[in-house]
């Protein structure tokens, strides 16, 4: 059962924490600039995350990553274990010798094998996104998709019908953009796609401008309720039967 979801998002760098009442350790999705500053605002114990699931290696996603694996070190504790999609451990490798890291600290990387599996007691699926890297989508415990970065796809729209709540990349406001997803293209691809909670994220300064007419065109297509998800916010989610 997934209880509390905490987004940080509201900015272009996203980092979300993932927590079930019933299990001691919470994952930690994406770690991009500011997720370290966040989770002390909102109480956490940044030693606590042993494992940190990447949806691709872009930095807006990875740049917290370094210090959050040396908070660790003091503590003279095997180090997080990262999951990421194929190819993200050499673009790590690199990023993450800085300071010595990684010979200061054993890093287990997991790249996946296979589209299920298990972190932190949490079922993950994945779903192959279409960006400018190589990404997954996850959805975790079957209630809670997070798209990462991609562009609309029938796949990731596919993937997460029936979920309770979606975070999906809404970078842009105008409709010529690659790579990622407009709101005018996310509604008509998931008009008939069963989800209660719909959030846009990860939006670039001209998104963040026109949020809220964002927000409307999406509602215009879909039937979920649509929200502008707001750093540190907590999105409560019932466990599905
Ligand atoms: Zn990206």
């Amino acid at each position: 059962m997934i209880s509390e979801i905490s987004v940080d998002e509201e900015t272009i760098e996203p980092g979300i924490v993932v927590e079930a009442d019933s299990r001691s350790n919470p994952l930690l999705v994406d770690c991009g600039a500011g997720t370290i500053y966040r989770l002390a605002q909102a109480g956490f114990d940044i030693t606590c995350f042993d494992t940190v699931l990447l949806t691709h290696h872009h930095l807006d996603y990875v740049a917290d990553l370094p210090s959050l694996l040396k908070a660790r070190w003091p503590q003279d504790s095997s180090t997080g274990m990262i999951a990421d999609p194929p190819g993200t451990r050499e673009y790590l490798s690199a990023f993450l010798d800085i300071d010595l890291l990684l010979e200061r600290l054993d890093v287990p990387f997991r790249e996946y094998d296979s589209s299920q599996s298990t972190l932190c007691g949490f079922d993950i699926e994945t779903c192959e996104t279409i960006h400018s890297a190589s990404g997954f989508a996850y959805r975790i415990d079957d209630v809670f998709t997070f798209s990462g970065d991609t562009v609309v796809s029938e796949s990731v729209a596919r993937f997460a019908d029936g979920s309770s709540v979606l975070v999906h990349d809404c970078a842009y406001y105008d409709e010529e953009e690659m790579n990622h997803a407009t709101p005018h293209q996310l509604g008509q691809t998931l008009a008939d796609v069963d989800i209660d909670d719909f959030y846009l994220a990860h939006f670039y300064p001209d998104a963040a401008a026109n949020a809220d007419a964002m927000r409307r065109t999406v509602s215009e297509y879909v039937p979920a309720t649509v929200h502008i998800p707001a750093d540190l916010e907590t999105i409560q989610i019932q466990a599905s039967e």
